[in-house]
């Protein structure tokens, strides 16, 4: 990531604006600015691999869903360059391995810390288990604020979107959906 880059380009923002980045208030603002996006978009200067979030699995007899809810999410529309932030939801059912539950929260984060779409980064993460623990199947879905849409444009405050993704088992198996949903608290 050219930090550099990131603050003369904002600096440029500044001056378009009709503003003074000299002014003592705007002095230090593209560096914190810079700053900031490089934490928000972590993901791109990650030296993680995806390959590596799920890599510690454990084998383990167990054939019942495993649920992270409400686990928080900021993201940034690359539509608009505004976060976006919500939950996500994030279930399967195991194969014949287990991963460590701080490492489903881990892979919400690589994929979040980038420029997104919702949709993608739903189907990201869900794929992301899918092919690193096959499991029998796979569910996310999340809800979240998109302020693109709240504070700008058509200003509908409150609304929240939606997305999921669901593989294999909770794609094929009513009762296995029905039971991710009530446990997310959608039915
Ligand atoms: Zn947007």
């Amino acid at each position: 990531m050219d930090i550099k880059k990131i603050e003369d380009g904002f600096r440029l923002i500044l001056e378009g604006l009709g503003e003074n980045p000299n002014r003592e208030g705007l002095l230090k603002t593209p560096e914190r600015v810079a700053k900031m996006y490089s934490e928000l978009l972590s993901g791109l200067d990650s030296k993680e691999n995806e390959k590596d979030i799920l890599a510690t699995q454990f084998v383990e007899k167990y054939d019942e869903m495993i649920l992270l809810k409400d686990i928080p999410v900021t993201s940034i529309c690359e539509h608009h360059f505004l976060p976006f932030t919500g939950v996500a939801h994030v279930a399967y059912v195991p194969g014949n391995r287990i991963a460590g539950l701080s490492k489903l929260a881990r892979a919400v984060d690589f994929y979040a810390h980038r420029p997104q779409v919702q949709e993608r980064l739903t189907t990201q993460i869900a794929e992301l288990i899918h092919r690193s623990l096959e499991p029998q199947g796979v569910g996310v879905v999340m809800e979240c604020v998109h302020t693109c849409m709240t504070i700008r444009g058509i200003k509908k405050t409150g609304s929240v979107m939606f997305t999921s993704k669901l593989i294999g088992t909770f794609k094929s198996n009513a009762t296995t959906r029905a039971e991710f949903m009530s446990l997310i608290g959608k039915r």
